[in-house]
């Protein structure tokens, strides 16, 4: 799936997006996925399937969670700046 740098359908801004799953109308970046309370029942969330396993293993705090999200787009932005 590709990574597109447009403008988040759910916040409005510019980030890096990528083509919701339960909606397919719709380009999300990984903040709004990760806060999306649908997220639990998607069976493909768009970004980091790998922090929803880990978080539904635990009961996690509005302010856990957004810095788990800030961290992970922290690393995904490093990453497209390397490459
Ligand atoms: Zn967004």
């Amino acid at each position: 799936m590709s990574i597109y740098w447009e403008k988040c359908d759910i916040c409005g801004r510019h980030r890096p997006t990528r083509q919701c799953w339960l909606h397919p109308e719709r380009s999300v970046c990984p903040y709004c996925c990760l806060a999306c309370p649908e997220r639990p029942q998607c069976p493909r969330p768009a970004w980091f399937p790998s922090l929803r396993r880990s978080a539904s293993r635990r009961t996690m705090g509005v302010a856990e969670t957004k810095s788990e999200a800030k961290k992970a787009l922290e690393e995904l932005l490093r990453k497209l700046e390397e490459s």
